[in-house]
């Protein structure tokens, strides 16, 4: 990387998971953000991160008397913002909505640009109340004080930029910000596009259909969303309805998946979209001082013992579920960390396919399993997802636990402390999943599907184990049947006798596990290569 020529880039991003207390993530998609900013400010780069400050973030979920999940929302005040004294307004609904910008590096990361509706001018305070609180209408506004107004906020701070990163399809709208000025320069559509490419980058993330969101144009006209631009103008960009990736797979000059495997995955899902952009691979990685626990590091480098270490770390986290849930786990078992939105494909449950095999474990406790997730507010089928796993807390309540309302300190216990990570969904639909990531660092086995960013860092049997092969079918009985046949081998007739049965060989793995990812899967490779590949032509 020439240090000396960085070009400016301004990175556009629905959700930055900085802190946990900082309620402006949701996800996987908010924590790589958040580390994304918090590496940049390591090396140094000149990123220019741009959000929206949520006033109630997303959902508190808790777990009700009836063993459900039920959503609550607070309104959060951050007294480290710094206002700077900037405004600028986007017109949505034809009505001139003011949008005013904090700023806070509070986090040792780039100073990140926050838009806020919710001041005294404005009758759409709610546009940024609720991170992905709603859809249609409100999401399209959401997106446009993003898009738009994180462009115009750009110019009012008087900051030039070089290259816009539009982080998933939210920012897509962006861009017709950046063809509307240079056709107000007087330049054609045409120019003002091919401009426009030459400046924009774009990362997609969800190999889910319907994870890529779509906006009828009648809709996006009418919330003013065209921006000055024509319906033929916006259906060419982004197609009827309007879809946000592929928006942005046409408005930008390169594109990237974040994975191998994933980037694989996105140019067959996009492979019909005329005039898109190239899909290559860069895969994500984790800001390590957030996520791995010093004691282990320097338990690593000075050649210490990693056993007594992460016993430590264990009991931490023993103690931290006994507070949190009132159940105390045996420190001497195995214990098995899943925490994940709870999304079908994940397949929370898969463990407990086959009751006959696993019950004698978790009866006995010998098998341990410590679940967290959130389901989207709206989203029926996850929550159902959830109260299963309740339910097989109540059913096993010496082994299985699960920790409501997800969030960065459950994350980070869990993925510090567990014995096992265990990641089991239906490959090739994780993007890459980072916990497995932290896991690794710190010396916990990912216990997983050949999916996302392990089958780049799997060696198995050394540094953690691979479940099954890279078997799929569009038969998802099948799919399912033959991955929990491959789980429960994994797991029964490898993972738990090594752990009670080889302590040093486990050590020996938690050594490789550190040793092959501490460096390959941190942020400072990552960014390097969205320099190197994305950012400088
Ligand atoms: C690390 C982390 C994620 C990312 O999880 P994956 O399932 O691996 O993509 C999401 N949420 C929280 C709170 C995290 O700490």
């Amino acid at each position: 990387m020439n240090e000396k020529k960085l070009p400016v880039v301004a990175y556009f991003c629905m959700e930055y998971g900085l802190h946990s207390d900082f309620k402006l993530y949701a996800g996987g998609l908010g924590i790589l953000a958040g580390d994304y900013i918090k590496g940049a400010k390591d090396i140094d780069a000149p990123l220019i991160p741009i959000g929206l400050k949520w006033k109630q973030g997303y959902t508190d979920q808790k777990i009700g008397g009836d063993g459900k999940p039920y959503d609550a929302y607070h309104n959060y005040v951050y007294d480290f913002l710094e206002d700077t004294g900037v405004k600028v307004t986007v017109n949505i609904r034809k009505i001139d909505v003011v949008c005013k910008v904090w700023k806070t590096d509070h986090f040792g990361n780039n100073p990140l640009y926050l838009l806020d509706t919710d001041v005294p001018e404005n009758k759409d305070a709610w546009i940024t109340g609720q991170l992905y609180g709603w859809f249609d209408e409100e999401r399209i506004a959401q997106e446009m004080v993003l898009g738009i107004g994180g462009v115009k906020a750009l110019r009012a701070l008087g900051i030039a930029v070089d290259v816009y990163h539009f982080n998933e399809g939210h920012a897509a709208l962006a861009a017709t910000e950046l063809i509307r000025e240079k056709m107000s320069g007087g330049h054609t559509f045409e120019e003002a596009w091919r401009a426009t490419r030459e400046e924009v980058v774009f990362t997609t993330h969800t190999p889910i259909k319907e994870g890529n969101e779509a906006h009828p144009l009648d809709r996006l006209e009418y919330m003013c969303g065209f921006n000055g631009l024509t319906r033929d103008q916006m259906e060419r960009i982004g197609g009827e309805p309007f879809n946000m990736t592929v928006a942005g797979l046409r408005l930008a000059r390169i594109s990237n998946g974040v994975a191998e495997l994933h980037a694989a995955t996105a140019n067959k899902m996009w492979k019909t979209v005329a005039g898109r952009s190239e899909i290559i691979p860069i895969t994500n990685a984790i800001h390590t001082p957030t996520w791995v626990d010093e004691r282990i590091t320097k338990a690593y480098q000075a050649g210490g013992d990693l056993w007594a270490v992460h016993q430590e770390l264990k009991g931490e986290l023993i103690d931290f579920i006994a507070e949190r849930s009132g159940i105390p786990l045996n420190p001497d078992n195995l214990l098995i960390g899943f925490s994940r939105r709870a999304a079908p494909y994940k397949r929370s449950d898969l463990i407990f396919s086959k009751p006959k095999l696993i019950e004698p474990y978790l009866e006995s406790g010998r098998i341990q399993i410590a679940f967290s997730g959130k389901a989207h507010p709206l989203d029926d089928v996850g929550k159902q997802i959830i109260s299963n796993l309740v339910g097989m807390m109540k059913k096993y309540p010496k082994s299985v636990v699960f920790l409501e309302n997800y969030d960065m300190t459950i994350g980070a216990k869990l993925t510090r402390s567990s014995d096992i990570w265990l990641n089991n969904p239906r490959r090739p639909l994780e993007a890459s999943g980072t916990s497995g990531m932290k896991a690794a660092m710190n010396g916990v086995l990912n216990c997983s599907i050949l999916d996302g960013w392990w089958p780049e860092a799997c060696i198995d049997g050394e540094n953690g184990w691979k479940i099954g092969d890279t078997f799929e079918t569009g038969d998802l009985e099948f799919q399912n049947q033959h991955d929990s046949d491959a789980l429960y081998d994994t797991l029964l007739n490898k993972v738990v006798p090594t752990f009670y049965e080889n302590r040093s060989k486990w050590v020996q793995m938690m050594k490789k596990s550190i040793e092959t990812t501490i460096t390959t899967f941190a942020t400072k490779r990552m960014l390097e290569e969205y320099y190197n590949k994305m950012y400088i032509k």
